[in-house]
C-alpha cells in the first residue's frame, strides 16, 4: 500500500500523489453513495513494451451516461478524460498491466440526499493489476439469495457506487459459503449477472446473454465478446435465461474488465458441460487476450497505445 500511496492520481483538477487525494467526511457521495465510476484496464505488450488502454472512449462515454442518470454535470469531455488516463500511465511510467478507477462524485458537503444542484468532481486513481479472478481454473459459483436491484430501485445501467452494496451482499454471501463468485437473479427471477461481471451461456453452439433489461450493467467486455463472436460466425442471442438453464448449458462464462473472460466449472454444485473450459469460451478468451494488447487486425482501434516510441 505504501507504493500505491506514492502513485500519481488525478484529483481536484491536478495530478498529485494518491496520499494527497482525500475527501471530507461530510461529502455527499460518501454519505449517499452518489458516485459513478468506471473500471478500465491498460495491458502491457512485452513485444513492443507499450501499454494499450482498452476502449477508453467507450469507458468514459459510459461514465458520462451514468453521470447523466445521476444528474451530474461533468466539466471534462470524454476525450479530455481519456487524455488524463493516458497521461497517468506516462506520469507513473507504467510498463505493466494497469487498472484505472475513474469516477465522478457529488463533492459538496450537504445533509440532504437530493441529486439536483449538487456539484460534482472527477478523479482517477490507478494500480498495477494482473488477474482479478483466478482464470487458470474454472470458477465454482452459486446463485445468491440476494436479488439484483432493478431499474426502478437503483438503475444498474448507471455504474453508481451506492448500487454496489447489492454486489457486496451477494459476493460475501457466496464466498463465505465457499464459492468463488455470485450470480444474481433479477426481480422477475431470471438470470441477471455476476457481482461485477456479465454472464454468458453456450447452448448448441449459440452464445446467449441476458438483454440490457435484465438489470445488468451494459458491459464493455460483454459488447466486445458479442462483436468477436459475430466476427467468428457464432450465432448470438440476447434473451432471458432461467436459473436451471445455467445447469444444463454446455458452457458458462463471465466477462468484465476485471474478470476478463472467466469460465465457470460449476453452478450451484452442478458441473457445467464437461467440467473443463468449453471450445467457444476458449476461442473467445484467446482472441480477447490478443485483442486487448493491440494484436487483432479487425478490432485494432479498441486498443489505444500510450507511448508513441
Ligand atoms: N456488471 C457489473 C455489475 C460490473 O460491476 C461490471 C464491471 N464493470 C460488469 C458487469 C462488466 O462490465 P465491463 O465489461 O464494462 O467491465
Amino acid at each position: 500500500m505504501e507504493d500505491q500511496l506514492k502513485s500519481i492520481a488525478y484529483h481536484l483538477g491536478e495530478y498529485r500523489p494518491l496520499s494527497e487525494c482525500n475527501i471530507n467526511i461530510m461529502t455527499h457521495a460518501l454519505q449517499y453513495g452518489t458516485m459513478v465510476f468506471g473500471g478500465m484496464r491498460g495491458y502491457h505488450d512485452p513485444a513492443s513494451n507499450n501499454v494499450f488502454l482498452f476502449r477508453p472512449y467507450d469507458h468514459f462515454r459510459r461514465i458520462h451516461k451514468s453521470a447523466h442518470i445521476m444528474q451530474m454535470k461533468p466539466t471534462q469531455s470524454v476525450e479530455q478524460m481519456a487524455e488524463i488516463a493516458l497521461e497517468l500511465v506516462r506520469r507513473n511510467q507504467y510498463r505493466c498491466n494497469v487498472y484505472f478507477r475513474p469516477f465522478i462524485y457529488k463533492s459538496e458537503l450537504r445533509l440532504s440526499p437530493s441529486l439536483h444542484n449538487v456539484n460534482d468532481s472527477f478523479s482517477i486513481y490507478t494500480m498495477k493489476l494482473d488477474d482479478y479472478l483466478d482464470t487458470s481454473k474454472g470458477l465454482r459459483v452459486a446463485v445468491s439469495s440476494w436479488r439484483r436491484i432493478d431499474d426502478n430501485i437503483i438503475p444498474t445501467r448507471a455504474k453508481v457506487s451506492g448500487g454496489y452494496a447489492n454486489s457486496a451482499l451477494a459476493k460475501s454471501e457466496v464466498v463465505q459459503n465457499g464459492f468463488d463468485e455470485a450470480i444474481f437473479l433479477d426481480s422477475r427471477g431470471f438470470v441477471s449477472e455476476g457481482s461485477a461481471e456479465n454472464i454468458f451461456i453456450v447452448r448448441d453452439n449459440v452464445l446467449i446473454t441476458p438483454s440490457n433489461n435484465a438489470s445488468i450493467l451494459e458491459g464493455i467486455t460483454m459488447r466486445t465478446i458479442i462483436d468477436l463472436a459475430k466476427d467468428e460466425g457464432i450465432k448470438v442471442e440476447r434473451r432471458d435465461i432461467g436459473r436451471s438453464e445455467l445447469y444444463i448449458a454446455d458452457e458458462v462464462f463471465f466477462t468484465g474488465t476485471g474478470a476478463q473472460v472467466a469460465w465457470v466449472a460449476e453452478v450451484d454444485r452442478r458441473v457445467i458441460g464437461s467440467g473443463s473450459i468449453g471450445p467457444v469460451t476458449d476461442r473467445l478468451r484467446a482472441r480477447y487476450s490478443k485483442l486487448v494488447r493491440g494484436g487483432d487486425s479487425v478490432f485494432k482501434d479498441w486498443a489505444v497505445p500510450v507511448y508513441s516510441g
